[in-house]
């Protein structure tokens, strides 16, 4: 119990000392040791970090009482560590005690006499090993993050005050220097940002072999990591630079393994190349707007010219190919909110595959959600909603036409920060050119359908029937018009109202339509007429079809009602003119009318 008692006090006055101190550094580890040596009466005492991936170890402090023994720093595999130190001894010489740390466990390794202590006493000085390096820990982090918070603090405002990238960039190497006098550091940038020469830049190689240079990689995806190679002795910490729209370079710092690295350290250097890179952003977008304008006047230009008379599909598939063609994107849809449809939105047809698919629709309605809230583009080179799909470069851009949300477009990479801001302000400027374009050609579109049919029974209408029959006497070589009158029609709405009325012109249709599917046009003539055009059919076939529709009206209306038919028919080089057609349906019709009704009679 005694011994409990003084172990629980081994480390205090170290660690009340060190609060005095500044830092965290191998000395004080060193103290601890040499107290621990003290009270366990070692010959030699050591303290290594453990590599759990490798096995490997590598030294951080230690505490001899033996001359002649130069401790080894590295040493490959774990397991080899008794016969690596005690060539010749025997093994109840030493002790090792495995002491888990906040990352690495660490592992002490204890030599001495031939060792008599009870492994209670083994797990307690363990445990309060453990205690005491993690009291350390907390205070140390405290006073970390206190420093670097007024350090971060101090940059930001001065990086943020920077009129150019290269007043960034000595910004960023002053503070740095302040804080890791004794690591050494580099700016990792892509060619165009760093030229600068007298600061520690390194430019970044781009290389398509693999495995991909570890800054390389951090570059491509923004995202912080550290590599450790135990063999040197080294980890080098690699920071994007990125700002809120792209990846600018990577801050590289190397830190010897040993030295104490903490979260906060490592939290306060993402921190720090993250405001970094917003500062060079802010300086980088004054910059090249300048030399945006010229661009967007050419785009503007061909927008225009867009205006024309295209069809939906071929404009939408247009402003696709420019999309596509600007920014390098895999995925483009048009969202258009249709507020004739049932459905929350339309996709436009020039959209690519993805849009076609559930998972378009989904994303569709994910992003509506958030423009309808926000209405402001987005852009984004690491949306973590994307994921799921398999895409981390996103822009949103909205429609807007004459105040009026019209839907929006969303454009898509599988790779993280692929888009450039320059190419976001270009499609910015493109869609609000294209939303103009695209209502417009939407209202033509339907206007033309409206014209086109006729609004009761919704087959076509009479003008459409004429020009259809114009168009084709001008190209074919033959064909059939029916004409159809519903027989005692007046006494259907007499008997029934109007309403029923509608309703059987609206089943007659539906009949008309089904017997003639694609060969021909079925158009509603007149009140309770409606005529079929059969291009390229003979006169035998066309008969037959009418002849069908005659049977089936009776059966497909509620009340049953019959139709009397009137044909005629034209033949290349008989100058048939498209009147004389119409009027000799037209008899037909009256003399079916007049023989009885319910007949077919063809002229
Ligand atoms: P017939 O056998 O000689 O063709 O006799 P009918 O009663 O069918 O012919 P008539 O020309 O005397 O009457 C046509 C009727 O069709 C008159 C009109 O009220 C009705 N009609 C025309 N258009 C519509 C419509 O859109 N809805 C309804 N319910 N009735 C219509
Ligand atoms: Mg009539
Ligand atoms: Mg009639």
């Amino acid at each position: 119990m005694k011994e409990n008692h003084e172990l629980q006090l081994l480390y205090y006055d170290i660690i009340t000392d060190m609060l005095k101190q500044e830092r965290l550094d191998n000395e004080l580890i060193e103290k601890m040791l040499r107290r621990l040596s003290e009270y366990l009466e070692t010959d030699y005492l050591a303290l290594y970090l453990h590599f759990e991936t490798t096995n490997s170890l590598r030294l951080l402090a230690s505490v001899s009482h033996l001359k002649q023994y130069e401790p080894e720093e590295f040493i490959s595999n774990k397991d080899l560590i008794a016969d690596h130190f005690f060539k010749g001894k025997k093994p109840e010489y030493v002790r090792f005690i495995p002491i888990q740390l906040e990352k690495s466990s660490v592992l002490f390794l204890l030599y001495d006499k031939p060792v008599s202590l009870t492994e209670q006493v083994l797990l307690q000085l363990r445990e309060e090993t453990e205690k005491a390096f993690s009291i350390v820990e907390r205070i140390w982090n405290k006073m970390l993050q206190q420093k670097y918070n007024t350090l971060l603090l101090d940059t930001s405002m001065k990086m943020l005050m920077a009129h150019d990238k290269s007043e960034v960039l000595h910004q960023m190497v002053e503070a740095l220097e302040s804080v890791y006098q004794d690591y050494s550091f580099h700016l990792i940038l892509t060619l165009e940002y760093g030229a600068t020469s007298t600061l520690p830049i390194k430019i970044l190689k781009y290389s398509d072999t693999l495995p991909m240079p570890v800054s390389t990689e951090v570059f491509m995806t923004g995202k912080f990591q550290i590599e450790v190679e135990s063999e040197q002795g080294i980890k080098t910490v690699y920071a994007p630079i990125a700002g809120e729209q792209s990846v600018y370079g990577v801050l590289e710092l190397i830190v010897p393994i040993t030295d104490y690295f903490p979260l906060q350290e490592q939290q306060f250097i993402e921190e720090f190349a993250f405001l970094s890179g917003k500062a060079l952003e802010k300086t980088m977008l004054y910059e090249d707007s300048l030399s945006q304008v010229s661009e967007l006047t050419l785009l503007n230009n061909t927008i225009h010219d867009l205006n024309a008379a295209l069809k939906l599909e071929e404009l939408t598939e247009l402003i696709r190919k420019q999309i596509m063609k600007i920014t390098g994107a895999t995925e483009v849809g048009f969202i258009y909110f249709d507020e004739k449809s049932d459905k929350d939105f339309d996709i436009l047809t020039g959209s690519t595959a993805l849009f076609q698919g559930i998972q378009g629709q989904q994303l569709a309605n994910e992003y509506k959600v958030k423009i309808m809230k926000t209405r402001e583009a987005i852009f984004t080179g690491n949306a973590t909603e994307l994921e799921k799909y398999g895409y981390q470069s996103v822009m949103v851009i909205p429609m807007v036409y004459s105040g009026l949300s019209m839907g929006f477009a969303i454009v898509l990479h599988k790779n993280a920060y692929y888009f450039g801001f320059e190419n976001f302000k270009l499609i910015v400027s493109l869609m609000q050119d294209s939303a103009l374009a695209i209502s417009n050609t939407i209202l033509k579109e339907r206007l033309q359908t409206t014209v086109i049919t006729d609004y009761l029974t919704q087959v076509y209408t009479r003008r459409y029937l004429e020009e259809t029959i114009n168009d084709h006497e001008e190209n074919g070589a033959t064909g059939v018009l029916l004409l159809f009158d519903i027989d005692n029609f007046k006494s259907v709405n007499d008997t029934y109202g109007h309403h029923v009325g509608d309703r059987v012109l609206k089943q007659t249709a539906s009949v008309m339509e089904k017997a003639i599917g694609n060969d021909g046009v079925v158009a509603r003539w007149g009140g309770e007429e409606f005529a079929v055009y059969l291009p390229e059919l003979a006169l035998r076939d066309a008969q037959r079809s009418a002849g069908k529709i005659r049977e089936q009206i009776p059966l497909g209306t509620d009340p049953s009602i019959t139709v009397s038919c009137g044909i005629s028919s034209w033949y290349r080089g008989e100058h048939v003119t498209q009147e004389s057609l119409f009027k000799r349906a037209d008899q037909a019709l009256y003399q079916a009318k007049s023989k009885g009704k319910n007949r077919i009679l063809t002229l």
